[in-house]
């Protein structure tokens, strides 16, 4: 290991290693507790897209895959939802975050809806005599769509006007390598996604990509939101699934695909005709701009195509704390947050409000067991 610098002005400062949604937000939640934060990434906000920082590439939307009896997921969910509705109604900002609410509909073929879709507003079940040919079932509901090119820097905002410090740094090999950059931190918290699979302290082979390919589409006319799911999510995201996500932007994300432990980062084409069918298939309006006579080719509306790999763990997200033992013999504080799967931004709020919790509980109950030691040796 290279001498340890010490570059960083806060005195202990809770340490995060990731500056994806997760990892944004937890920061913000811990500054607004009080904590100082130092945050530490190899891929910041305004990067250019990159596949393994899943936050950058996602579409993305609050529909929820959370099993009907995994009150866990729900409540996290939940929690997101209600802070991202809250926020998106504030008019100006809400536009500067690049968060909107809309009416989705939601199509399925082999499987029902989920239990949590009920709670959100205007729920309602379709008209079975209703349903477009190969549907089975239907729901809409309002729910909210995110632009990470505009959330992330919202929350890079935020995170600086309350003290936050953010460094750049190369990949980490390991939790203890963020000390090179911080004195005794309070506690380490680990946002990394994908990166857990190979951080030498956890080294988790339950995370593991899952691709997923996308188009945006200049179709500023679309403003709600469809999806269709083909056989069971299975208390998660099985079954293929077709969707088309507008953004405040006039941008309109559509996909998608699930490719598990596929590593290609650039877009396949014959994935990209497929896309551009099944989107079709749901939404055949996105080929019908308003002054149109007849149905133009998507094709030509299409800006860009993304990767992404959803850092997805099997059992869901790890959402703990663990104390690890240093080589020096000295313990630290580490929390554990990541594996959000397909699902990290419609749990940010409610990850990162949980994750800040927990780090306050450790850093007290050693604080309070390192002023028990201090007091014992005194008498
Ligand atoms: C195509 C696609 C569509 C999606 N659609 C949706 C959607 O509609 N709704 C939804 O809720 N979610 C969606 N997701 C999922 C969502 O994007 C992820 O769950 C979420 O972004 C995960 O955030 P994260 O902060 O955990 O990880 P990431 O955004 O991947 O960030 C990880 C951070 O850790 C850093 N890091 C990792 N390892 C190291 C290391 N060793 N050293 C230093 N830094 C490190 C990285 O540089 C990065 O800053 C989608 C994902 C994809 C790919």
């Amino acid at each position: 290991m290279a001498p340890v610098q010490h570059p960083h002005p806060l005195p202990s400062p809770v340490i995060i290693v990731g500056a994806g949604c997760i990892g944004l937000a937890t920061a913000v939640e811990l500054l607004k507790r009080s904590w100082p934060v130092l945050l530490l990434a190899h891929h910041l906000p305004g990067d250019p897209l990159a596949a393994e920082y899943a936050s950058s590439a996602a579409g993305a939307h609050h529909l929820s895959f959370a099993a009907s009896d995994d009150w866990r997921q729900r409540y996290l969910d939940m929690v997101t939802f209600e802070r991202l509705w809250e926020e998106s109604e504030i008019r100006v900002e809400g536009e500067e975050r690049g968060v909107m609410r809309l009416t989705q509909t939601e199509y399925y073929k082999g499987d029902l809806h989920l239990r949590l879709l009920e709670e959100l507003p205007d729920f309602r079940i379709h008209d079975a005599t209703t349903l477009p040919d190969g549907v089975e079932h239907a729901v809409s509901f309002s729910s909210l769509t995110i632009e990470p090119a505009r959330y992330l820097p919202y929350l890079v905002r935020v995170f600086t006007s309350l003290g936050g410090i953010m460094q750049r740094v190369p990949r980490l090999n390991s939790l203890a390598e963020a000390l090179r950059y911080a004195e005794s931190p309070l506690a380490v918290v680990n946002c990394s996604g994908l990166g857990a699979r190979d951080l030498a302290e956890t080294q988790d082979k339950t995370v593991h990509p899952v691709r997923g390919q996308v188009l945006s589409v200049r179709a500023p006319w679309i403003k709600t939101g469809w999806t269709r799911q083909v056989g069971a999510l299975g208390g998660a995201e099985g079954g293929e699934r077709t969707y088309v996500i507008p953004r405040a932007s006039g941008e309109v994300i559509i996909g998608g695909t699930r490719e598990v432990d596929d590593w290609e980062t650039q877009p396949r084409e014959e994935t990209t005709r497929d896309i551009l069918r099944r989107a079709l298939e749901i939404c055949p309006a996105l080929a019908l701009p308003p002054h149109a006579t007849e149905p133009v080719e998507l094709a030509e509306l299409v800006t860009g195509a993304v990767v992404g790999f959803r850092p997805t763990r099997d059992g869901g997200i790890r959402l703990e704390a663990e104390t690890l033992k240093l080589d020096a013999g000295e313990d630290l504080t580490v929390v554990h947050c990541y594996g959000h799967g397909g699902f990290g931004w419609q749990s940010m709020w409610g990850s990162a409000e949980e994750t800040a919790r927990i780090v306050g509980e450790e850093v007290r109950k050693k604080q309070k067991g390192a002023a028990a030691t201090l007091l014992k040796a005194r008498l």
